[in-house]
């Protein structure tokens, strides 16, 4: 099924058959109810205004409004926080249309085979040819006078370094930028903006050995609805068999906790993931064990997301010359890596303009 259409949604949840008595196939009757005009009502609301547009509805309570059928608010939560990392007690309903206009997430997706480093690879190599990129070099300072970037103080191969520059570009996360470049040199509004706006989300991530699939033929890659925590499933070695030794499986499975808000209890959320686990796959414990349960943190330096949509910063910064890039910058209707890319393509052409 394609993600690309709240109506689709809602009529292909409508039209489920739960065989254990819990939705009896309402028969598009939701779908109906709620009405083509209803939807693409929410829909320009989404568009017109995507960031405060609100109204203070979260999506499950936009969804109350037409039915309580908990079959279908958990498809919908499952559909939330596995896409956009928080849930649907959390999301305002706005945003949740807005991205579905969009969708330049989910216009297409993919498995880097060996990983998303082998990207970043390709990318350092290009970068190269044309200049340089240094790996494994932590910035200690993003140098500022009077109010503008000039450069930054580097460690490269054990010694500080300072590197002057016309254009500071930080992929950090705006709150490190804020620290690196030192927050007295920000205003008091971009401070308190930061602090209420940006909100990221969690994941923690599994990944299963096996010496057979553990996820069915039919559904190797799936959403799962219903669970404690998990959400996502999928058999990465089917796509990537360079991923598994030969003759093994390797699956991930992501779990989300119910509140994107607040650092999560470790032990007891793995504790959750690892019930659902022995619950909806038992093939694991006869076939394979779990090789690493990895939690990212709200306050984590690498959290699930870096924010929710429209729980995101500017790429602009109150410093002249200085850009942040990433998932936590504003990208309306994109998510993960898609939005990262968009962010950096974004910061690009302003700096390309600006010069
Ligand atoms: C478990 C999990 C599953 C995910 N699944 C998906 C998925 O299926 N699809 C998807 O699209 N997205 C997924 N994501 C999200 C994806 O990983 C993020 O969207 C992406 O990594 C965000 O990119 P970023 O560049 O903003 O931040 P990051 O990837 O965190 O990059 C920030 C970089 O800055 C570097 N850095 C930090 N401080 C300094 C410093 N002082 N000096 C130099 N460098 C520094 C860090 O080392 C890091 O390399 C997942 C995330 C997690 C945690």
């Amino acid at each position: 099924m394609k993600l690309n259409n709240p109506l689709t949604l809602i009529e292909v949840a409508a039209d489920l058959e739960i065989s254990h008595g819990k939705l009896v196939r309402l028969g598009g009757s939701l779908a109906r109810e709620i009405g083509k005009k209803k939807v693409l009502k929410a829909f320009g609301r989404g568009v017109e205004d995507p960031l405060w547009g609100t109204g203070n509805l979260t999506f499950r309570d936009w969804l109350m409004q037409y039915t309580n059928n908990e079959v279908v608010h958990k498809i919908f939560d499952a559909i939330i926080v596995g896409v956009l990392a928080c849930r649907s007690w959390e999301l305002p309903a706005s945003q949740f249309f807005y991205y579905m206009t969009r969708l330049g997430s989910l216009a297409d997706a993919g498995v880097a085979p060996r990983g998303n480093i082998q990207l970043i690879k390709g990318l350092v190599e290009t970068v190269k040819k044309n200049g340089d990129a240094w790996l494994s070099s932590p910035v200690r300072r993003i140098k500022v006078k009077k109010g503008t970037a000039r450069g930054i103080t580097v460690v490269r191969e054990g010694r500080e370094i300072e590197v002057e520059s016309r254009v500071v570009i930080s992929d950090t996360g705006p709150r490190k930028t804020v620290e690196l470049a030192g927050s007295d040199n920000f205003d008091p509004k971009y401070l308190r903006e930061m602090r209420v706006r940006l909100r990221a989300g969690h994941a923690m991530l599994i990944l299963v050995g096996s010496d057979r699939p553990v996820l069915p033929e039919s559904a190797p890659f799936m959403l799962i609805v219903g669970t404690r925590r998990l959400v996502v499933g999928g058999e990465l070695a089917i796509l990537c068999p360079e991923l598994a030794p030969p003759g093994k499986h390797l699956s991930y499975y992501c779990g989300y906790p119910l509140n994107s808000l607040v650092p999560m209890e470790e032990e007891w959320e793995k504790l959750q993931c690892r019930r659902d686990l022995e619950e909806h796959f038992p093939g694991i414990r006869e076939h394979g064990e779990i090789l690493r349960m990895e939690p990212h943190d709200v306050d984590s330096d690498f959290p699930g997301a870096r924010a929710w949509p429209g729980f995101d910063m500017p790429p602009e910064t109150p410093i002249r010359n200085l850009y942040n890039v990433g998932e936590g910058v504003r990208a309306p209707g994109w998510s993960g890596t898609n939005k990262t890319a968009q962010t950096a393509m974004e910061v690009a052409d302003i700096v390309c303009r600006a010069s």
